[in-house]
């Protein structure tokens, strides 16, 4: 029977008695390697400033005062951001949880509606933004009724060219925090509450329905992080042995993005648990710079997602290069093929490569490829983190065997709480502490999970996530749609493409003819429809297909996986 507990040993300790910032910038723990002296903490990619653990503190104290003064942050407060990556995004971070309040990360991309739907769902207090998104911040908060001085600016070298000049930035705050005397006593937790304290509200759509706010405590990950040192066997003396993955003073490149937790615990987090700087590339992610920060910063690590890897499998530029200096690659968020793996141990001759799987309701990493491969080129999502106990459920309730298929239910002590505000959503995926993860998988018995498909109706764009449902909401809006169910296709560079099968009203205005060209017209209408509302990845890249309607069950359940066979039948046969 498929139920699994990590072959691992016992954890180490957890503390349940921190926030996620005392125990990245104050605390020690016995698996945290000793760090280098004069090893920065953050590299800032483009101009190459170095930024060390007391300047962190420093900033992060002094935001938490200036939050604290001018906005009165406080206890349960959330601080959205809004920003692509930026070398104060985790300063503001941690400065929120010194307040006792919260953070919510949005996508630097998102559009009015999307972000209006963040900054309700989570009652944002104060927005923190870059100036190029300001714009859209300024917007957005009108909708959702927080006033404009309530928009704080990241600071950037570049003059702003919006109207954000005026607004208050980030530093100004710092240095409001740093000549005052406190107007705040930092918040602590009293033992086991950092298992319900919340740490952040991040967003995923889950099994089913529209994106929902993940409600992760502080405990989820540090958890996390430490059952990621003790996946890697990390301790004081760590550092002694040559050919381990994680060393003190190796770099890690950070081209995730940190509104994700993908790139928020294992990226930045677990990096700085193991002494690493990290190289944060602050503009939008292109490939060739990409490239060129690897070779000049030296970047001994790096944490990928699947279109990263078509790109250096592919792009005619990386023979330009000499990657034997990296030591270690991991992609996750989304599947990759076997065959791209193989090449990568081309490219990075002397790299551990190999795959981990998690996700936002796990925060974050459930599996990553055993420490005895040192690449594992199987195809394996990865091996049960310790602390992780896994099961393999057939649809019918009852576990499936190893090596036989059904959905991956896992318990972990990273596990995140709820979905806020939304019970029913929370009882489908968190029962009796076991998060039903969507994804149908196989387990062997050394606990490797090799990922098969995705149950949920989830679609995933590039490592994004795209939910169906927010789609079929926003072109049901569109007035030749009378029905609609968005499914996905698979695809070599993003993956998978979401797609739309529409049924059209009767009569719909634009069709009095009903020729090949009004369709294509209506076609090319729901497009723009969904590109003009809707984030770059969210748009119909997959198509738009007429149906006469849409399949559903007797109780009227969309019969969803008909539509995406039917779909991927379509695309293998032009
Ligand atoms: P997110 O919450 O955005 O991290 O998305 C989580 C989902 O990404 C999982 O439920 C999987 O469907 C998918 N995913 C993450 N890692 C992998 C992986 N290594 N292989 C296949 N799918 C993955």
């Amino acid at each position: 029977m498929a139920e699994l507990a990590s072959p691992a040993g016992p954890l180490p300790h957890i503390p349940d008695d921190l926030t996620l910032a005392q125990f990245t910038l104050d605390a020690q723990h016995p698996a945290r390697p000793v760090r280098k002296d004069g090893i920065p903490w953050i590299i800032e990619d483009q101009s190459g400033k170095k930024i060390g653990l007391e300047e962190l503190r420093a900033r992060t104290y002094g935001l938490a005062n200036g939050l604290s003064l001018r906005y009165n942050i406080k206890e349960d407060d959330v601080v959205l951001i809004y920003s692509p990556n930026h070398v104060d995004y985790l300063v503001a971070v941690w400065a929120a949880h010194r307040l006792g309040a919260t953070m919510s990360g949005a996508n630097p991309l998102f559009t009015v509606d999307e972000l209006v739907y963040q900054m309700t769902a989570t009652k944002a207090s104060v927005i923190i933004t870059h100036p190029d998104s300001f714009d859209v911040a300024l917007s957005a908060s009108r909708t959702a009724n927080i006033p404009s001085d309530r928009i704080i600016i990241f600071d950037t070298d570049t003059p702003s060219k919006t109207a954000a000049v005026n607004q208050c930035t980030v530093q100004a705050l710092i240095e409001m925090g740093l000549a005052n005397p406190p107007n705040f006593v930092e918040r602590r937790l009293n033992p086991g509450e950092g298992k319900t304290k919340v740490a952040f509200l991040n967003f995923s759509s889950g099994t089913t329905g529209r994106p929902k706010a993940v409600a992760i405590p502080h405990y989820a990950p540090i958890a996390n992080t430490i059952q990621l040192a003790a996946h890697h066997k990390l301790n004081q003396d760590y550092c002694k042995w040559e050919d381990q993955r994680f060393r003190p003073g190796d770099v890690c490149s950070a081209v995730l993005p940190l509104y994700h937790i993908y790139g928020l615990v294992f990226n930045t987090h677990f990096s700085f648990f193991c002494g690493m700087p990290v190289v944060l590339a602050t503009t939008k992610f292109n490939f060739l710079e990409f490239l060129k920060s690897i070779a000049r910063h030296r970047i001994t690590h790096l944490m990928l997602v699947p279109p990263q890897i078509v790109l250096l499998c592919k792009h005619p530029a990386v023979k330009d290069y000499d990657f034997s200096h990296v030591r270690y690659l991991t992609i996750g968020a989304a599947p990759l093929s076997r065959e791209l793996m193989e090449r990568l141990v081309e490219i990075f001759p002397n790299a551990h490569i190999g795959q981990s799987y998690g996700t936002t309701e796990s925060s974050t990493v459930i599996t990553t490829f055993p420490l005895s491969k040192k690449r594992d080129l199987s195809g394996s999502a990865g091996q049960l983190l310790p602390g992780v106990v896994a099961r393999v459920v057939r649809p019918d309730g009852s576990l499936a065997d190893f090596d036989e298929p059904g959905e991956l239910v896992a318990k972990t002590p990273s596990l995140a709480l709820r979905y806020d505000g939304n019970p029913e959503a929370t009882a489908e995926t968190f029962v009796d502490g076991w998060l039903r993860t969507g994804d149908e998988v196989k387990m062997n018995r050394d606990g490797e999970i090799f990922v098969l498909d995705r149950l949920k109706e989830m679609i995933k764009v590039r490592g994004y996530q795209v939910a169906p449902a927010e789609l079929e909401g926003c072109i049901l809006d569109h007035p030749d749609v009378a029905d609609t169910c968005v499914v996905s296709v698979p695809d070599e560079y993003s993956g998978e493409l979401p797609l739309a099968f529409v049924v059209l009203h009767p009569q719909p205005a634009k069709r009095t003819e009903s020729s090949a060209r009004a369709a294509e017209e209506i076609k090319q209408s729901i497009m723009k429809h969904v590109a003009d509302n809707k984030v770059a990845y969210k748009k119909l890249a997959g198509g738009v297909e007429f149906i006469e309607s849409v399949p559903k069950n007797p109780s009227g359940k969309l019969l969803r996986r008909v539509l995406r066979d039917k779909a991927r039948a379509m695309k293998a046969t032009p």
